[in-house]
């Protein structure tokens, strides 16, 4: 099936951006939305950001022009929505909220509609049991500015047909995306790989260092940004409430800090609001280390009973790194990546992770799995929760092995 009529259902960040995405392609694309409010500022977000590739010259007036003709902005979707061979689910992260949605679309669009859900936590198949139409669904987890962004998880449920995976790799290449398939679990495989990271990232905080310490070190290995950097460019409350519907669900079987819950407390959400993990004056986006975050981490350490005592960068990059091979060698042995390529190119594309070293796993192997096993295990004496070897890391490191020999097999 080719796509070539697609409609997004949600006109906030995420939805803008991809129909953005779809409309660059060449592709028309219908926006609708349940509230015209946002109808009407996302109509506003893409002639802004179409405005501003024009002015700095990285645009041509007659193709924005093209571009904006294919983008429809019509709250009542109806009749359209029978006719389009792709839906973009792209509502608020709220499981009934999409199951409405889903239950909507299964009944508006044809029987061979492919529907999309853009979650970035939930259950894909939960979501897709409201159409329900299995064979026909699935997760397409787009990146944020979903126009700008290459890379694109495509989440395969437990129901979802071969033809829809292809269909939907075919469509991600038209928009010029760089999809990657990956299984259905919380946080799929970035965002579950980003928790474990930034957990240790938070926990050197914890120790003693300051934000600045720990970007600055992981930039000097190679990272586009550091983790703090990225939280308060994303939003620190973005993490923080995943975290929120995590707890509902049981939560982590590890211990998180709760730095980040003290920043959305003080209302320090980030960029958005002029100051998160550092401040940012006039509207700029350059991060200026803010004594008042000092004042935040001295209180946790003493609320926690921490004598800090700053970590050397080394033991920064090492923690961050190996908590990021850990969890991707898991992923591998929950088969929610099909292959360490795979982790590594979601890694590199969408997350910053420093080119030349390959990605996480391709590290790991230059590092040596031994190396990084004897690593974990020291990690695990005095935090046995969170540092369990994954079995395919001992497997592997036993064995003499790497993770580029899955690869090789295609295994
Ligand atoms: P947002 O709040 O900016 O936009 C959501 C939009 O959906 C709002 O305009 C809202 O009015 C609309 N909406 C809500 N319920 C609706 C319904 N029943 N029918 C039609 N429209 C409805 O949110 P966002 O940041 O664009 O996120 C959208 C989705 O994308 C979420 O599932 C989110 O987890 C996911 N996502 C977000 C990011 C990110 O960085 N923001 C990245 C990847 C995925």
């Amino acid at each position: 099936m080719v796509i070539e009529r697609v409609a997004v259902i949600g006109a906030g960040t995420m939805g803008t951006g991809i129909a953005m995405a779809v409309a660059n392609s060449g592709l028309p694309v219908h926006v609708s939305d349940a509230s015209a409010q946002a109808l009407e500022r996302g109509r506003a977000t893409i002639a802004r950001t179409y405005d501003g590739a024009v002015a700095r010259g990285r645009l041509q007036q007659e193709e924005k022009l093209r571009r904006l003709e294919r983008i429809a902005f019509d709250a009542d979707d109806q009749g359209v929505l029978g006719r389009v061979d792709l839906v973009i689910e792209a509502a608020f992260e709220d499981l009934s909220v999409k199951q409405g949605v889903f239950e909507r679309l299964g009944r508006a669009c044809r029987q061979d509609a492919i529907l999309a859900t853009n979650t970035s936590t939930l259950d894909v198949d939960a979501i897709a049991r409201a159409a329900p139409r299995a064979e026909r669904s699935l997760g397409l987890h787009f990146f944020s500015p979903a126009h700008v962004m290459r890379l694109l998880e495509v989440v395969r449920g437990s129901g979802t047909a071969a033809e829809t995976i292809d269909a939907a790799l075919d469509f991600a290449r038209h928009i010029g995306k760089l999809p990657v398939v990956v299984g259905n679990g919380d946080g799929f495989v970035g965002n579950r790989m980003l928790l474990h990271y930034r957990r240790e990232a938070e926990l050197a905080l914890e120790r003693g260092a300051t934000p600045a310490q720990v970007d600055r070190a992981l930039v000097a290995f190679g990272f586009a940004m550091g983790p703090f950097a990225v939280a308060d460019l994303a939003g620190v409350d973005v993490g923080w409430r995943a975290k929120q519907e995590r707890n509902k669900r049981g939560g982590l079987p590890f211990r998180v800090s709760e730095i980040p819950d003290r920043l959305v407390e003080a209302g320090r959400l980030g960029q958005k609001t002029g100051a998160g993990y550092y401040r940012y004056d006039g509207g700029k986006r350059t991060p200026i280390p803010d004594p008042l975050v000092d004042d935040v981490l001295a209180q946790e350490r003493s609320r926690i009973g921490i004598a800090p005592h700053a970590p050397s960068d080394d033991e920064i990059v090492a923690r961050c790194l190996c908590a990021l091979i850990n969890e991707g060698a898991r992923i591998l042995d929950d088969r929610i990546a099909s292959s360490p390529s795979d982790i590594d190119t979601i890694w590199r594309t969408g997350y910053g992770f420093p080119a030349e070293r390959g990605g996480p796993m391709a590290y790991a192997d230059a590092t040596g799995l031994e190396r990084v096993l004897a690593a974990v295990h020291r990690f695990a004496e005095d935090d046995p929760a969170f540092w369990r070897p994954a079995p395919l890391l001992e497997k592997l490191a036993r064995g003499g092995q790497r993770f580029s020999s899955l690869n090789a097999s295609g295994s």
